[in-house]
């Protein structure tokens, strides 16, 4: 009888021993008793049979899982080819050796402590340990050992199989940095973000969320946002995406208890599908997933408010300028009825002074009358005359008032084709002055300029604004190529109600009255350049406002 080794794959002792009988039993030599004939028989087994010892061999040696035998101390007796393959180990090496071979001391003791409890209990255990090949390589290995009884039932053997699963733990590592990336990112989110199921119920919510959920002591904000968007939008969120459609910025507002005044949100939902997790989606034949909603809501509380602000604001100022536009027309209609007086004791006066029957004490006292009549009018006129608001000083850069008269004016400029030539100094110091003075003193010499180019005629109508720093002081020159001033006039039109337009509607002759005063508030001068003749150029230096305003 002699082994043969197959020369592919080297066979192991147990599987020399089943070929060795293998080939007995196929030939037995010739006075073989049959007694021994039927007892090698039944140790080999009938490869025929489906139970027979030698199938289930095969199937243990060549499974893909690392399998061994140990004995009740865990001394390997066998160990197969998976076994070799990945601790890389031979079967010489490890069997009599104590499986503890595998061990790279990085496994906790008070995991073998419950590994040992439990097989000692002849019950199975199931666990992870980290294991080192016999290259000094680590891998975590899914070990499931079973103890296997004798006929008294005591503990004979232990079944080890295991399988290598560092990859899965590395996968799993991974899809957990990936989850806490995507928290992270979520919780910095300025922005309230959670993911509903289609029952309305939260999945996943960021830390915008959960104070939102503070404010709202208790409350789910989802449902209150939700509630919102239907009674104020008239838009059901949940229903909408359920029913795969997307909504964006709409704005609702909610009161929290406590608050002051309601929060404003600009919601946005998304509809978010999910794969079928169950076992049937893995080869793709999954139901079709859950539909989610993902809601984000960004707070505008503060730009809402001051929307409100700004048109209250704007509303009150609507209301002043009605109330003293509605309080000059009183006190004018007062002073037109008191003037009516004078007028007719002016009339009386002058028929009795035609008919020579007056005397000249009845004119002194009828004149008396008419001034003391004149002088009431005179007064409820004064009265009526509105005070304007004194102004504060602040620090002005000139340039930037004139880029906004000029932005405000650029509708007017286009509509009369005027260009505009702005050229302002790089550098140019802030002063303290009066903003609002000093705009609607730009304003009125830009207003000048446009109807001077209008009354012209010229087909090319050029508008310079300039400034420069001259001596300390700023210095803005607005010129045109309009119709100009004649050099007799240039002082004269500073004069109040002094008007040279042809076109006088809505002119009263105060502008360059005006705006020399203010000019003149802020230390400086104004005049028209009389070396200019192609128009006119008005030059005007601004100094700060004296240090007492
Ligand atoms: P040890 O000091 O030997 O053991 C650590 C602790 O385990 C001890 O403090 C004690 O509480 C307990 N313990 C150890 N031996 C016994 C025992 N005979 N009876 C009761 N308690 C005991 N270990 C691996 O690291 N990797 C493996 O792949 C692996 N596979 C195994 C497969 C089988 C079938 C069996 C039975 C055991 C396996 N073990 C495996 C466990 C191994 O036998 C050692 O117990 C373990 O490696 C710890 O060895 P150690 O030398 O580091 O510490």
């Amino acid at each position: 009888m002699s082994a043969r080794p197959s020369p592919e794959s080297p066979e192991t002792p147990i599987q020399l021993v089943a070929t060795a009988l293998g080939e007995f039993l196929a030939a037995p030599p010739p006075g073989t008793p049959g007694e021994v004939v039927e007892a090698l028989t039944l140790m080999a087994g009938n490869p025929r049979d489906p139970l027979s010892p030698r199938l289930f061999f095969e199937a243990v040696e060549q499974a893909p899982s690392a399998i061994s035998i140990t004995d009740a101390r865990a001394t390997i007796l066998y160990a197969n080819r998976a076994f070799e393959i990945l601790t890389g180990f031979s079967r010489a090496e490890v069997i009599g050796q104590n499986e503890a071979i595998l061990s790279n001391q990085a496994t906790p003791d008070n995991v073998y402590q419950h590994l040992w409890r439990t097989i000692q209990r002849k019950q199975t255990w199931t666990g992870t340990l980290v294991n080192r090949t016999k290259q000094g390589g680590d891998y975590l290995a899914e070990l499931i050992i079973a103890p296997v009884l004798d006929r008294n039932n005591d503990i004979k053997y232990f079944l080890g199989m295991h399988r290598d699963v560092t990859k899965l733990h590395e996968l799993e590592g991974e899809l957990r940095r990936q989850k806490a990336r995507i928290e992270t990112v979520l919780d910095a989110a300025p922005v309230v973000v959670v993911l509903l199921d289609a029952a309305g119920q939260v999945i996943l919510a960021n830390q915008e969320y959960q104070r939102l959920v503070g404010d709202l002591r208790g409350q789910e904000p989802a449902q209150t946002l939700s509630t919102a968007l239907r009674e104020q939008v008239g838009l059901d969120p949940l229903a909408e995406c359920l029913a795969g459609r997307a909504f964006k910025d709409l704005e609702v507002s909610i009161v929290l208890p406590g608050a002051s005044g309601p929060r404003w949100f600009s919601c946005s939902g998304t509809p978010a599908d999910e794969v079928d997790p169950s076992a049937r989606g893995f080869f793709g034949r999954q139901k079709p997933g859950e539909r989610r909603m993902l809601l984000l809501a960004n707070e505008v509380t503060a730009r809402r408010r001051e929307v409100d602000r700004a048109h209250l604001e704007n509303l009150r100022a609507r209301l002043a300028e009605q109330q003293l536009a509605h309080g000059m027309r009183e006190a004018l209609a007062a002073a037109i009825y008191q003037i009516q007086a004078p007028m007719n004791v002016i009339q009386a006066a002058a028929a009795m002074a035609r008919g020579g029957n007056a005397s000249l004490a009845t004119l002194a006292g009828m004149l008396e009358e008419i001034s003391r009549s004149g002088a009431r009018a005179l007064d409820t006129l004064k009265a009526a005359l509105p005070e304007g608001p004194r102004e504060p000083g602040v620090m002005v850069n000139v340039n930037d008032l004139l880029r906004q008269v000029l932005v405000l004016a650029t509708d007017r400029l286009l509509a009369a084709g005027v260009v505009v030539d702005w050229r302002p100094a790089h550098l140019l110091p802030e002063l303290p002055g009066h903003q609002d003075s000093l705009r609607s003193l730009f304003k009125h010499l830009i207003d000048n300029a446009i109807q001077a180019l209008g009354e012209s005629g010229r087909p090319h109508r050029d508008l310079l604004l300039a400034t420069r720093l001259v001596d300390g002081a700023v210095e803005v020159a607005i010129q045109d190529n309009g119709r100009g001033i004649p050099f007799e006039d240039r002082y004269r039109v500073f004069e109040p109600f002094y008007i040279g337009w042809r076109n006088r509607r809505g002119r009263a002759g105060m502008g360059l009255a005006m705006a020399q005063e203010i000019v003149t508030e802020h230390g400086g001068s104004i005049e028209v350049d009389p070396d200019f003749q192609d128009g006119c150029r008005i030059l005007l230096t601004l100094n700060a406002v004296p240090a007492d305003e």
